[in-house]
């Protein structure tokens, strides 16, 4: 590339703006893989910052934002003044944001200078997972519905948490396939193959059963476990996802992860053919289906089991290495904290102005009206979530 051109496209862009919004156009400019046709045309010269911001992004592989990739912006000037965005000019105006791309962030200053960008989450590392319910449709055509009890079924209960987790996992930028809907035991027994190579992961979703139940409920859960084979090297994904299930209500069962081998000696028919094949593989018992406090938990919780899942899978295999707690300033004072990132989670409070640290961030529905989508912020207080769109940062 022509580092002159980009610095001039970058100067006619981002002349006003502070450092961040140069690196901001440069890094849009490589997301774009180099399209300069779509943006400003070049200046007729370059100030030093604007080329030290091409470099940056060029010759350094520095981000404005390391974990996305930036595919558009709009200026404050025409698309929401003092840094709030207007939504529905971006989602429904002349040239409107396309629906796969969400809110990241912004750079400017007070007044009409400024942009607000527009893109999606970089893929994790090479990272792939699949999810798959247990129980389900045979291969002759009857349906294994697993446990019952308490008035549920595990084959409809892990099916929704699967479509649960996966959801999560869109929302988190995490690559997540959904095995095909049928009882992966029947299907091996039978002779059926299939290829996972292509996975770091295979996370099966069970719910257990315990001979004595407990339906009426005595107020103590009996709690989540995990079963990997004894082939396995480490078990710190597993206990990353059990801890996270373990601090929003669950408890340990048994010994929390168990060694497959010691309840069935050959193993289980879905994790051999996995383990066949070299990927890892978990059998999540996400709770006890036969004890109503068990069921009570998984029902008030279902889509944070789903997140702390996530969570802990991130955890496991360093997926968020180099992200850390950043902090923002909120200068509005009645910013809603939502119990889950989207605007149509229930608000469970307002922060007030001041600062806040972001724990982890989330890609949800920001505007009613326009569903226009946007980057969500967890609070370190565990209070919830807050749209960053009406954050500012604090560097
Ligand atoms: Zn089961």
């Amino acid at each position: 590339m022509n580092l002159e051109i980009l610095a001039k496209i970058v100067e006619a862009e981002a002349s006003v703006l502070p450092f961040a919004g140069k690196l901001g156009v440069a890094q849009c400019i490589l997301d774009n893989g180099n399209n300069l046709s779509a943006f400003a045309a070049p200046a007729d010269d370059y100030s030093g910052e604007s080329m030290q911001a091409v470099r940056a992004v060029y010759e350094q592989g520095v981000r404005r934002l390391p974990g996305y990739q930036i595919l558009m912006f709009r200026s404050f000037n025409k698309y929401g003044p003092d840094g709030i965005p207007d939504w529905e000019k971006l989602v429904t105006g002349p040239a409107p944001i396309p629906g796969d791309m969400a809110y990241l962030g912004k750079d400017g200053m007070p007044g009409s200078w400024g942009h607000y960008y527009f893109g999606r989450r970089r893929e994790m590392k090479n990272f792939r997972m699949l999810v798959m319910a247990g129980h389900g449709r045979n291969m002759d055509g009857s349906y294994d519905p697993g446990a019952v009890g308490c008035g549920y079924e595990e084959a409809t209960l892990t099916r929704e948490l699967t479509q649960l987790v996966k959801e999560e996992a869109d929302r988190q930028g995490v690559s997540c396939d959904v095995a095909p809907d049928r009882n992966h035991y029947s299907f091996f027994k039978n002779g059926g193959s299939y290829d996972v190579t292509g996975y770091k992961y295979v996370l099966e979703i069970h719910f257990n059963a315990s001979v004595n139940p407990d339906c009426a409920g005595n107020g103590q859960m009996t709690g989540s476990m995990v079963y990997i084979d004894q082939s396995e090297t480490g078990h710190s994904v597993e206990d990353a996802i059990l801890s996270n299930l373990y601090a929003i209500g669950s408890k340990q069962a048994w010994d929390g992860v168990v060694i497959t081998q010691r309840q069935y000696q050959t193993g289980l028919m879905v994790q051999n053919h996995i383990r066949a094949q070299g990927v890892s593989h978990a059998v999540l018992e996400t709770c006890f289906i036969s004890d109503r406090d068990d069921m009570n938990w998984y029902q008030a919780h279902k889509r944070e089991i789903a997140r702390a899942i996530l969570a802990g899978i991130r955890k496991g295999f360093g997926l968020d290495e180099g992200w850390e707690p950043y902090m923002v300033h909120v200068s509005i004072p009645d910013l809603n904290i939502r119990i889950s990132p989207t605007v149509d989670a229930p608000s469970v409070g307002h922060t007030g102005v001041g600062s806040f640290t972001i724990m982890e961030e989330a890609i949800g529905k920001v505007n009613m009206k326009t569903g226009a989508k946007g980057l969500w912020g967890r609070l370190l207080s565990g209070a919830g979530w807050i749209c960053l769109a009406y954050t500012e940062p604090i560097n």
